[in-house]
């Protein structure tokens, strides 16, 4: 024994001896040349003196060379004193006062009070006394807990509650750390795939969105601004990509058909498209041009005049052969995925033939004017429609893109009454097409919507191009209107005051972004693409992108205020009144200022809000029946589950459209069997005569994965193979989209389930 004690503390007599035992407990093995390495010792010069202190510590048993790797481990025994060593040194240095931290880069260094001074100055602005001051009163506190690792985020956590003891509430906002707790990460993982479109990439993306949502609130708005949200007075979409994303653009196809694609707006790491010659080349850029952008903005995208734009590209070109290369075209379209989405909606804006002011402007693809190409946008339109009647390699239809197809007066000839025919049968079919009405004066010389439905006008500096291309909307703020009423109790002027407060925040919110979203692109430089010079000029037009706010919940508001419905023409009035407000509102904000009003909105909202209102109101003050979920109405002002004539929805919604300047939607929901297409047809014209802007049908459709039969309507079975298990997919439109019965939620549920259906 006694021998054993001298050979062991022998051992450890020398620093260098010493050393390599702490390294190899560290490391677990290292050969002869990487202990020299690391404990930086010249393997020429120090190689006899090194080999010494080797086997002076295999003689005390402490290490042995590993025969199967050439390399030195530690013993048992080894391993215990090295233990013994490293607490007697972390003894050492909490009597110093010294304890360890590790830190946010992953390394572990002594602990120095003076990085907390340093952060409390560069982080939070505090004088240099005062964190002088915090610095060493948390010192002071560490170092009586004795604890032996400390992380820096503990530190944070820990200097935090100083600063709250000490009232310097708003020091402490600057410190807040933003990320997910452990527990939080793991329920991440294994929720994703029920609420996103699973792949690792998603459940990646929703981490970060945490963050970036309380970036959001915490810092990007002021204080009282990112309460509001998270008291839910009001709701600000895409919270979690405010700082990073515009909502959406509308591209002109043109300038890439022109010039060429440079997909990261520099052509320093991707490569560079040249110009286009033919179709297919045209429809390769424009999808290249589509994935690109699906990085920069949070919403939707779209590409207006479609088959106007490409119209010159097809000209000559058979009917068999412009589809087969549109086909190819959609599905590449569909690979473009957002992860909260599904797939990301991609409107393609869509003429019956050439409108009177695209007749004379000239074409980019072969010389000559729009007008010369009539009969090529034909071809592009129903080969378009036509691949979408037939669906995928299986049959299903696609859920992307988001045909929208402009009704103008002034095309009504036999080519565009047939093409018109083809559209309601898809509409019939599939429910996958959307109309605006032009015919109505209100709507100006050209509409264009977005995926998310989001509405561009020539109104804007009267002019079609700067009013509805390369531009798009900002982002969007939702008013909670119950909300209001609930805090107006019943008075009319203390409504519109409150309606006009929160207005004020939501268009502060909105420039806020527009500030950021303007050093994105000019000095942060992450948003190269939309940043880059085309033709002397800035591709992205930032100054005439929207600023939107929209509302949810109008007819629950109004219930709540005058307990009735909108059916009563007093209670409509006031609704009217209300949806006025917003838009004389919008209509005198600063000159510059693209403001304008919608009951879109970009994310589920309503849910979040209404349980919110839940917690201080109960069902009953919000004039619910108790069978109905809380939820307020979203993307549309009369409850879908409200049964009522299809004349009398079309004669409320037509109210508000003509204000809604921001977008607005009637969806009708078909009941089964659906109405042929002559049938829709004729009911399609009728509408053009109303003041009903933008309208769809919505026909539900069951897809068995099993045995690939697809069959209208909602189906709990299949009635092919009798499966009915989780590759039964329904698909039904929740707030203006076709979603996948996997991604609804408990609400969406209720009200697809509970929605009127009409047979037209
Ligand atoms: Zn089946």
């Amino acid at each position: 024994m006694v021998d054993l004690y001298e050979n062991i503390l022998n051992a450890l007599a020398n620093k260098v001896r010493a050393d390599i035992l702490k390294l190899l407990s560290k490391d677990g093995k290292a050969s002869f040349t990487e202990i020299m390495e690391k404990l930086r010792m010249d393997p020429k010069s120090e190689a006899g003196k090194f080999g010494y202190h080797l086997r002076l510590l295999m003689k005390a048993n402490l290490i042995t060379l590993d025969e199967s790797t050439g390399k030195y481990i530690l013993t048992d025994l080894g391993r215990q004193v090295a233990e013994y060593m490293w607490s007697i040194e972390e003894a050492a240095r909490i009597k110093k006062g010294e304890m360890l931290v590790r830190t946010s880069s992953l390394t572990i260094e002594p602990f120095d009070r003076r990085k907390i001074a340093e952060v409390l100055v560069r982080e939070a602005n505090a004088p240099r006394t005062l964190a002088d001051a915090i610095s060493k009163e948390a010192e002071e506190r560490l170092s009586k807990l004795q604890i032996r690792y400390l992380t820096a985020a503990l530190i944070r956590e820990f200097v935090n509650a100083i600063l709250l003891e000490k009232g310097l509430e708003e020091y402490r906002h600057s410190l807040t750390r933003l990320g997910l707790p452990v527990y939080d990460t793991t329920e991440l993982i294994k929720n994703a795939s029920k609420v996103v479109l699973p792949s690792p990439d998603s459940v990646h993306r929703l981490a970060g969105d945490s963050v970036f949502e309380e970036y959001t609130l915490l810092k990007a708005l002021p204080r009282s601004r990112g309460d509001a949200h998270l008291a839910g007075v009001l709701h600000y979409n895409n919270s979690q990509s405010f700082v990073l994303k515009i909502a959406n653009i509308q591209h002109d196809l043109r300038i890439f058909l022109k010039s060429g694609l440079s997909p990261d707006g520099s052509g320093i790491y991707l490569p560079v498209h040249k110009p286009p010659l033919t179709l297919k080349d045209a429809l390769s850029i424009t999808s290249k041009l589509t994935s690109t952008t699906l990085h920069y903005v949070s919403s939707s995208q779209a590409l207006d005049m479609f088959n106007v734009f490409l119209a010159p590209y097809a000209d000559g070109i058979s009917y068999e052969d412009v589809k087969s290369l549109l086909y190819d075209f959609i599905q590449d379209l569909n690979i473009n995925q957002d992860y909260r989405h599904c797939v990301q909606p991609i409107a393609i804006g869509l003429e019956l033939g050439i409108p009177k002011f695209l007749e004379g402007e000239k074409a980019v693809g072969k010389s000559g004017v729009y007008g010369d190409f009539e009969e090529a946008s034909f071809t592009i339109l129903n080969a378009l429609m036509d691949i979408m009647l037939e669906g995928d390699g299986t049959g299903k239809p696609f859920t992307s893109p988001q045909l929208i197809l402009k009704l103008r007066k002034e095309v009504a000839e036999a080519k565009a009454q047939e093409s018109l025919l083809k559209a309601c049968s898809l509409a019939t079919k599939w429910g996958a097409i959307y109309f605006v009405n032009m015919h109505q004066g209100w709507q100006g010389v050209n509409v264009s919507l977005c995926g998310d439905l989001s509405r561009l006008d020539s109104e804007w500096k009267n002019d079609w191009e700067l009013g509805c291309l390369r531009a798009g909307v900002l982002d969007n703020v939702t008013v909670n209107l119950p909300r209001i009423a609930m805090e107006a109790r019943g008075d009319d002027d203390i409504f519109l005051e409150r309606l006009e407060e929160l207005l004020d925040l939501c268009y502060e919110a909105l420039t806020i972004k527009r500030k950021i979203i303007e050093e994105r692109i000019a000095i942060d430089g992450i948003m190269p693409f939309l940043g880059q010079v085309v033709n002397g000029d800035v591709y992205y037009h930032l100054e005439n992108s929207s600023l939107l706010i929209s509302y949810v919940g109008l007819p629950e508001a109004i219930s709540f205020h005058t307990g009735l419905d909108l059916t009563d023409s007093s209670a409509l009035s006031f609704a009217k009144k209300i949806v006025q407000t917003m838009s004389s509102y919008a209509q005198h904000a600063k000159t510059g200022d693209r403001l304008v009003v919608s009951n879109l909105t970009f994310e589920p909202v309503s849910s979040r809000l209404t349980k919110l209102d839940l917690k201080t109101a109960p069902q009953k003050a919000l004039g619910r029946r108790k069978e109905i979920p809380p939820i307020y109405t979203e993307f549309s002002n009369t409850p879908q589950y409200q049964v009522l004539p299809l004349k009398k929805r079309v004669e409320i919604e037509e109210v508000f459209h003509q204000m809604l300047k921001g977008g607005h939607l009637l969806e009708v929901k078909l009941a089964e069997p659906p109405p042929s297409a002559k049938g829709l047809y004729d009911f399609v014209r009728k509408m053009t005569e109303s003041n009903i802007g933008t309208f769809c049908f919505t026909r539900d459709y069951t897809v068995c994965n099993i045995c690939g039969n697809i069959v209208g309507g909602l189906k709990e079975k299949c009635m092919r193979c009798g499966h009915s298990g989780y590759k039964l997919v329904k698909f039904s439109r929740i707030n203006g989209l076709y979603k996948p019965s996997p991604l609804w939620r408990e609400d969406d549920k209720w009200v697809v389930l509970n929605s009127q259906r009409y047979l037209l």
